[in-house]
């Protein structure tokens, strides 16, 4: 009788414990060579007859696994986790829409399975990360905007039939300070690490994929709307962009199929208990001394509380369309019938098309948050989503963005359906000092414009009064 060889339980656990955090085996070239091996002698595979049609292979391997930060690295219980993206990712890593090259960090090159797999905590996975969550975010919104089965390409703004330049993404350009911002003329997205008041560990926003995912969206509107970050708009409209920022957070980790799950179980399927979904930024709220977060989707704000604080004016934005999507959730869950992340899943996709629908819709210049709500609205019964109607509506009635149909605004022909409530007034002047450094950065605002007058009078003078040398 053959004697069985028992392996104490511990011992396995033990060796699974203590393999690193973020484990994922990489192709050691003893391994590689069973793999030949195995290949050749055990798995013959049968014999191709000339008729048979042959096998859809790509010539090289596309697409690439990346190691990323679910949150954050202060959302332990999250941690890392893999991430297949499916397009061709060379060495950088860049691709043809992103590009990762920041002077004093080394470019990361692929292992041998085409992978980008790198410890966390150090400037390679900084950079693999930071690169993961603007591919990701890209790509989702290109499928919500697909025709037929294809994908919009979604120019970046200084693209054109002569320019199809990449957005380049530094996780490190802006050292010791507390923010990150998308710039037009840089064609990039900076980001600031920092060590916070009263810490010692330095703090990466580039860590956090809200942060990114924020800044990318603010990149994707610039490409779709140019005028709307100029801060000469009314600050509804700058509210949008900021807004917008926060929103692709939500919609990125509403895409994820992990993340769905974990929202599920850690608010039993009630979207208004508090969840990390709704806590933007976590780490980098928790180091400005905010306990939830860089700022809170699912609030109550009313656009008459907000003035012209476009950071408090976005937070009404976010907050509408947070409650659309768990009202949306409450509307389509069956969890008899089918699993609620999944709905989830599915619910976080179609918000997330007809948000950016609504808005590539919107005026191309000083649009309102009625305007977007509008053309949600049209956009929704057009899907033959007419269940949606009643959220989208008193959501935004809630929020005073449109009046009640009791004040005598009904559907009229081609004109808006509902007639705005809170607008902002004709003179109204965005206060952006609350929002990120985006909505901050000087080449948005009219500032340095004021200069022009003072340069003009300096040349005038030059060319009339000063003395000659010649
Ligand atoms: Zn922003």
């Amino acid at each position: 009788m053959d004697q069985k060889v028992i392996v104490p339980v511990e011992a396995v656990l033990t060796k699974c414990v203590a393999l690193p955090v973020g484990y994922v085996p990489t192709p050691s070239a003893p391994y590689r060579e069973h793999r030949k091996h195995a290949q050749l002698t055990l798995q013959p595979g049968t014999p191709r007859l000339s008729s048979a049609p042959a096998r859809k292979t790509a010539a090289i391997p596309v697409g690439s696994r990346v190691l990323i930060w679910k949150q954050d690295p202060s959302v332990s219980e999250l941690g890392t986790r893999k991430a297949f993206l499916p397009g061709l990712i060379v060495q950088g890593p860049r691709d043809a829409r992103i590009t990762f090259g920041e002077p004093g960090i080394a470019q990361v090159s692929p292992n041998a399975f085409g992978d980008f797999i790198v410890s966390p905590n150090t400037d390679q996975f900084d950079a693999v990360h930071t690169f993961a969550i603007v591919r990701m975010t890209l790509t989702m919104f290109q499928r919500a905007l697909a025709v037929d089965g294809t994908a919009a390409p979604l120019p970046w703004q200084w693209n054109s039939a002569s320019n199809t330049k990449p957005l380049r993404v530094y996780p490190h350009g802006l050292p010791n300070v507390m923010n990150a911002y998308y710039s037009r003329s840089d064609q990039a997205l900076k980001f600031g690490d920092f060590i916070p008041s009263g810490a010692t560990e330095r703090v990466y926003t580039c860590r956090s994929l809200d942060i990114v995912a924020h800044e990318t969206g603010h990149a994707i509107l610039d490409g779709l709307k140019p005028n709307w970050l100029l801060s000469n708009n009314p600050p509804q409209t700058g509210g949008l962009h900021e807004s917008f920022g926060d929103l692709t957070a939500i919609f990125l980790a509403l895409s994820q199929l992990d993340q769905v799950e974990a929202v599920i179980a850690q608010t039993k399927a009630d979207l208004h208990d508090k969840t990390f979904l709704a806590d933007m930024a976590e780490q980098f709220g928790l180091a400005l001394g905010r306990p939830n977060g860089l700022r809170n989707a699912d609030n109550d704000i009313k656009l008459s509380q907000a003035g012209t604080e476009v950071h408090a004016i976005s937070q009404v934005f976010t907050g509408a369309i947070y409650d659309i999507l768990a009202d949306i959730f409450d509307h389509e869950r069956s969890p008899q019938l089918e699993d609620d992340a999944a709905v989830l899943l599915r619910c976080g996709d179609y918000l997330c098309s007809l948000v950016l629908r609504a808005l590539l819709a919107a005026p191309a210049r000083a649009a309102t948050y009625a305007d977007v709500a509008n053309h949600m609205l049209a956009l929704a019964q057009a899907d033959g989503r007419t269940a949606y109607l009643e959220f989208i509506r008193n959501s935004f009635i809630v929020r005073e963005v449109l009046r009640t149909q009791a004040d005598g605004h009904g559907e009229g022909d081609g004109a808006p359906a509902w007639a705005a409530d809170a607008v902002d007034d004709e003179d109204a002047v965005q206060d952006r000092r609350a929002c990120c450094g985006t909505m901050n950065h000087a080449e948005y605002s009219e500032s340095d414009q004021l200069f022009d007058a003072e340069r003009e009078a300096l040349a005038a003078w030059c060319r009339d009064y000063a003395p000659r040398h010649d």
